[in-house]
C-alpha cells in the first residue's frame, strides 16, 4: 500500500513551506481519507472516508456547501451537507480495501473514527484527531505496518478539555507514542499545531525524532509518500 499524506497542518493560521495543507490521506491513489482541501478531489478518488467533520478535515463545512461527488462516501455520522453519505456501523469494504472503524475520543459534539485499512497482508491505521483512544479498542488488532496520527501538541498531555464525564481536544505526541507504540513499528505524524511553526520545521521535526525509542517516528510533510 502507498499512503500519500496530502496535508500536515492542523486547524491553525500559521503555515510553512511543505506544511500548508489541511488533512487528507490518499491510499494507492484510490481512496481519500478526509478532504481538508478542495484540491484533493483532483486525484479523482474512487471513494472518500471521513474521520470526523471538523472544517480542517471537511473543507466544505465552513463554506456551507454541499459535498456530493458521485462516488461512495463514508463517515461516522450523518451530515446535512453530504446527502449521499453512508454512515459507518461496522467493518466495511470499498474498492478492495477492508476498513475496520476504531472509535476515537476527540470532539464534544462530533463523532470521530479512526480506521484500520487492510489490503492483502498489509495493514495501516489512520487515527485522525485524538483526545484519547480506549485501550480496549486497540486490543486484539493484528500487527499494523504503519500508524498515521496527529501532532497538535508536542507536550505531554496535550490539551484536554473536560465537560462532566467527557473529555475532548488533543492529547500530546508523547502520549500517542506511548499508546500506539505497542501495536506498530512505524508511527507517522501530521496535523501539526502552533508549536511546530514557532521554529524552523526541520527543528520541530527533530523534536519528534528526539522521542524515538523502539518505534520509528516519521514527521511528515505535505505530499510525503510512505510505502508499506
Ligand atoms: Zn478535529
Ligand atoms: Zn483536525
Amino acid at each position: 500500500m502507498k499512503i500519500k499524506i496530502l496535508g500536515t497542518r492542523g486547524k491553525i493560521d500559521p503555515k510553512a513551506e511543505n506544511h500548508v495543507n489541511h488533512t487528507g490521506f490518499l491510499i494507492d491513489d484510490k481512496i481519500l481519507i478526509d478532504v481538508g482541501e478542495p484540491d484533493y478531489m483532483v486525484y479523482k478518488p474512487e471513494a472518500v472516508v471521513f474521520t470526523h467533520f471538523h472544517p480542517d478535515h471537511a473543507f466544505f463545512v465552513p463554506k456551507n456547501e454541499k459535498f456530493a461527488p458521485k462516488i461512495p462516501l463514508f463517515g461516522p455520522e450523518a451530515h446535512e451537507l453530504i446527502p449521499e453519505l453512508q454512515v459507518i456501523s461496522g467493518k466495511f469494504e470499498v474498492a478492495g480495501y477492508h476498513f475496520t472503524p476504531i472509535p476515537v475520543i476527540h470532539a464534544l459534539r462530533l463523532k470521530s473514527l479512526g480506521y484500520v485499512i487492510q489490503k492483502g497482508q498489509k495493514r495501516i491505521f489512520i487515527t485522525g484527531d485524538v483526545a484519547w483512544i480506549e485501550k480496549a479498542n486497540l486490543e486484539n488488532l493484528p500487527p499494523l505496518h504503519l500508524i498515521v496520527t496527529e501532532a497538535t501538541f508536542i507536550k505531554k498531555g496535550g490539551r484536554i478539555n473536560r465537560k462532566k464525564d467527557r473529555i475532548f481536544g488533543h492529547t500530546g505526541v508523547p502520549d500517542l507514542i506511548r499508546l500506539l507504540s505497542p501495536i506498530t513499528q512505524k508511527l507517522a505524524f501530521c496535523h501539526y499545531g502552533e508549536w511546530f511553526f514557532e521554529n524552523e520545521p526541520e527543528n520541530s521535526k527533530q523534536k519528534i525524532k528526539a522521542l524515538e525509542e523502539d518505534v520509528e517516528l516519521i514527521p511528515a510533510h505535505d505530499g510525503m509518500e510512505i510505502e508499506v
